[in-house]
């Protein structure tokens, strides 16, 4: 399908932090008409201004407008579309989301009427921005939930294109898969995965009475050199670039690590996502306050790796340690 031939829907933007901003002046130098929807007051809303929108509270936003992306954080999601996205948007308009977990295990059952798609980024705003800047784009998964105009499609590739994604790569999948992967992906690799396999093996060394400075190099800082290795050109250049010794004991040791009880356990965690365990779970956890949230990540602050890291790094003069809020507008 060629550019000229997608739809350029009127956009609301609901929510400006990571994604939406990236979204926001993506889709406005792409062309589209875009409002922020954001509640007044918030910390958001003057960065939005600055950055020239039309910035209005979520209800008014989505009132005239083709298509609403709704880019608030997954837990409020369903409170900003019952109160402000359902009583107000305009019959026959396109909701989308850039996670499919509230429409997948049913937190937002969406109007009958509306067209219902999902653009993900494969990529932090950031990213999505700066690559779009420089004239590529970052890779896009999209997915259709409900076609009630007949343009669902067409929708969505008009959206994931004014996003820079077609520069990159686009890949069609559904709410289920891009829930359900996302949402095992982040647990069970990348976050969980990868954190708790760097504590685990800070610990072993420390507790063997080795200098906690040199088991945060070997097992925290030095994972920068691998993860570049596997996004440049996957295990196989790892492989490349490593000495035959490291190569060894990859081939003997990882599988001692990282063995059938570990894929038996991921399992279990892929099932408690299938099954909605976890996002019932998470649910109640959010409703409650974060207890148990708030106690994991205070251990996780605390932890002997981060001590010593902090200590580390302050002799890393390369870094980039600017505030989050600072570095996602960069
Ligand atoms: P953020 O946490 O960055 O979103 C914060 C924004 O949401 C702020 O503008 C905030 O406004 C606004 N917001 C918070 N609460 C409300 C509310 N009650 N009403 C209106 N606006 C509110 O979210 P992300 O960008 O991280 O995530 C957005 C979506 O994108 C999620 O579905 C996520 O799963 C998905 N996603 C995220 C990726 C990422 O890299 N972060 C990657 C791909 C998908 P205020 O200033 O008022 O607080
Ligand atoms: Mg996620
Ligand atoms: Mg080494």
């Amino acid at each position: 399908m060629t550019q000229s031939s997608l739809p350029k829907p009127s956009i609301a933007i609901v929510g400006y932090g990571s994604q939406g901003r990236a979204h926001a002046l993506n889709l406005r130098d792409s062309g589209f008409d875009v409002t922020v929807g954001l509640r007044p007051g918030g910390p958001t809303e003057a960065k939005a201004k600055a950055d020239g929108f039309n910035v209005k509270a979520p209800a008014e936003a989505v009132k005239e407008v083709d298509l609403v992306a709704v880019l608030t954080p997954d837990m409020v999601q369903r409170q900003v579309y019952e109160d402000a996205i359902a009583p107000n948007m305009k019959q026959g308009a396109c909701l989308l989301f850039a996670h499919g977990l509230n429409v997948h295990f049913g937190m937002i059952a969406p109007r009958e009427d509306l067209d219902v798609i999902l653009v993900a980024p494969k990529g932090p705003g950031a990213l999505v921005r700066r690559e779009y800047e420089i004239g590529r784009g970052v890779p896009c998964i999209w997915a259709v939930h409900q076609d009630r105009s007949g343009k669902a499609k067409q929708l969505a590739l008009a959206y994931a294109d004014g996003l820079g994604g077609a520069r990159a790569n686009l890949i069609e999948t559904t709410f289920k898969e891009e829930t359900e992967t996302d949402l095992f992906g982040e647990q069970a690799v990348l976050c969980g995965g990868a954190s708790s396999l760097v504590q685990a093996g800070f610990e072993v060394l420390v507790e063997a009475g080795y200098q906690p400075e040199i088991a945060y190099y070997e097992v925290l800082h030095e994972l920068k050199l691998i993860v570049d290795l596997f996004y440049e050109g996957g295990i196989t250049r790892m492989l490349e670039f490593v000495s035959e010794t490291a190569q060894y004991g990859d081939y003997v040791s990882g599988p001692r690590v990282i063995d059938a009880g570990t894929k038996e356990r991921m399992r279990d965690v892929l099932k408690d996502i299938q099954d909605g365990t976890f996002t019932r779970n998470w649910v109640a956890e959010h409703a409650a306050g974060l207890p148990n949230y708030n106690r994991y990540k205070q251990a996780d602050l605390d932890h002997p790796i981060e001590v010593v890291g902090k200590k580390l790094r302050e002799k890393m003069v390369w870094l980039d340690n600017s505030p989050k809020e600072q570095k996602e507008a960069a």
